[in-house]
C-alpha cells in the first residue's frame, strides 16, 4: 500500500508558487502591481537575460516596515484585505498574499526598503524560501526588489522557459500594457542596460499611445468617454482604417487592471460591427471604471479574468458608445446644439 503523508512546507510552497509564477514576466507583473498598490508615482524595472538572471523593480511607494518584512514573505500574508468580506470592495491590484512567498520560493530575492516613518531602511535576503539575512541600511523611501536566478532550484520549471529574447519580449509587452494602464505613473523599463520605455506619468493617455504604438496609430484615434450609473468608460478608439488581423491591439483595463474578457471583446466587436470588414479587429485602448461591488476579481490566481454583476449594463454602454463615437453622432449633436 502507498502511504499517505502531508507534503513538507518547502514542497507545498514550490507547488503553490507554480500557480502564480510561471515565467519571468509573471514576477515582473506581481512586483509592478505591488509597487502600484504601494502608491508609487515612479517605478523602474530592469531585467537581464529576459529576466531569468535578474529582475530589479524599484519604486518610490510607501515601503515595508522592518518588522513586517518576514511576514510579507509568508504565504497568504497581505496588508490589502482582512477577511473575505473585503473581497467585495477590494480596489488594490493584489489581495491574495501569494506573490512574495511564491517568488521567494523559486528564486534568490534581495529586498531593500524604507518607510517614511523609519529613520533607516532594511536589506533582507531570502533564497529558495530560506531567510539568509536582515540588516539595517540607509535607503531612499520606497522599495527595491532584486530577483536573481529564477527557478534555480526547480530545474523542471526552468526547462520550460523560452529563450532570453522571447522571455524579454513577454516582459516588454507587459511593460507597455502596465504603462497604458496607469498614465499617472512614470514607468521605466531597462533591458540589458538599454532604455526601452520611459513614460512621463503626465496623465496623458494619447502621449502614451504615440510612444508605444507610433504615429500612424496615434494619428487615427477617436476619443471616447461615457458614464452611466456604476460605470465610466474613457480612452481611444482606433479608426477602422488601422484595424488588424487579430485581437492583440485590443487593450482594455478595468479599474487599472489589464484583463481578458469575452463580454468586453463582444461589446467591442458589436460596436465596431457595421464599420469594419469581417475578420478585422480594431485598435482600442479603453479604461473602464466600475464600482468594485459590481466586480468579482477573485476568479483566477492570475487575476486576468473577472466577473461582472452588471453584465448587460456594461455591454450596452460600451457597444453603444463605440457605435456613437464611430458614426460621429455625438459630434453632429454637439455641433447642432452649439449652433
Ligand atoms: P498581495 O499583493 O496580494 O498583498 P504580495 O505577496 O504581493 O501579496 O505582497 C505581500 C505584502 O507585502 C503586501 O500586501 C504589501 O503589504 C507588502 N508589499 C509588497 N511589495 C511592496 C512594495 N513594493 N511596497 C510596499 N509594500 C509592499
Ligand atoms: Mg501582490
Amino acid at each position: 500500500m502507498p502511504t499517505i503523508t502531508v507534503l513538507d512546507q518547502e514542497t507545498i510552497n514550490q507547488i503553490a508558487a507554480g500557480e502564480v509564477i510561471d515565467r519571468p514576466s509573471s514576477v515582473v507583473k506581481e512586483l509592478l502591481e505591488n509597487a502600484i498598490d504601494a502608491g508609487a508615482t515612479a517605478v523602474t524595472v530592469e531585467i537581464r537575460d529576459g529576466g531569468i538572471s535578474l529582475i530589479r523593480v524599484t519604486d518610490n511607494g510607501c515601503g515595508i516596515e522592518k518588522k513586517q518584512i518576514p511576514t510579507a514573505f509568508l504565504r497568504h500574508a497581505t496588508s490589502k484585505i482582512k477577511s473575505a468580506v473585503d473581497l467585495l470592495t477590494v480596489s488594490s491590484l493584489g489581495f491574495r498574499g501569494e506573490a512574495l512567498s511564491s517568488i521567494a520560493a523559486v528564486s534568490q530575492v534581495e529586498l531593500i526598503t524604507k518607510t517614511a516613518a523609519e529613520l533607516t531602511g532594511a536589506r533582507y535576503q531570502i533564497h529558495g524560501g530560506e531567510e539568509l539575512s536582515m540588516e539595517e541600511i540607509g535607503a531612499p523611501e520606497g522599495t527595491t526588489f532584486l530577483v536573481r536566478n529564477l527557478f534555480y532550484n526547480t530545474p523542471a520549471r526552468k526547462k520550460f522557459l523560452k529563450t532570453p529574447q522571447t522571455e524579454g519580449a513577454y516582459i516588454g509587452n507587459l511593460m507597455e500594457r502596465m504603462a497604458l494602464s496607469r498614465p499617472d505613473i512614470s514607468i521605466r523599463f531597462i533591458q540589458n542596460n538599454q532604455n526601452r520605455l520611459h513614460t512621463s506619468g503626465n496623465h496623458n493617455l494619447k502621449d502614451l499611445i504615440y510612444m508605444i504604438f507610433g504615429r500612424e496609430i496615434a494619428g487615427n484615434l477617436l476619443p471616447i468617454e461615457v458614464e452611466k450609473e456604476h460605470v465610466r468608460i474613457h480612452g481611444f478608439l482606433g479608426k477602422p482604417v488601422i484595424s488588424r488581423g487579430n485581437r492583440t491591439y485590443e487593450n482594455y483595463f478595468i479599474n487599472g487592471r489589464y484583463i481578458k474578457s469575452n463580454l468586453i471583446n463582444k461589446a467591442i466587436e458589436d460596436g465596431y460591427h457595421s464599420f469594419m470588414m469581417q475578420h478585422k479587429y480594431p485598435f482600442v485602448v479603453l479604461h473602464l471604471e466600475i464600482e468594485p461591488e459590481f466586480l468579482d476579481v477573485n476568479v483566477h490566481p492570475s487575476k486576468m479574468e473577472l466577473r461582472f454583476r452588471n453584465q448587460e449594463e456594461i455591454y450596452e454602454l460600451l457597444s453603444n458608445a463605440i457605435r456613437e463615437t464611430l458614426s460621429g453622432r455625438e459630434l453632429i449633436r454637439k455641433v447642432t446644439l452649439d449652433a
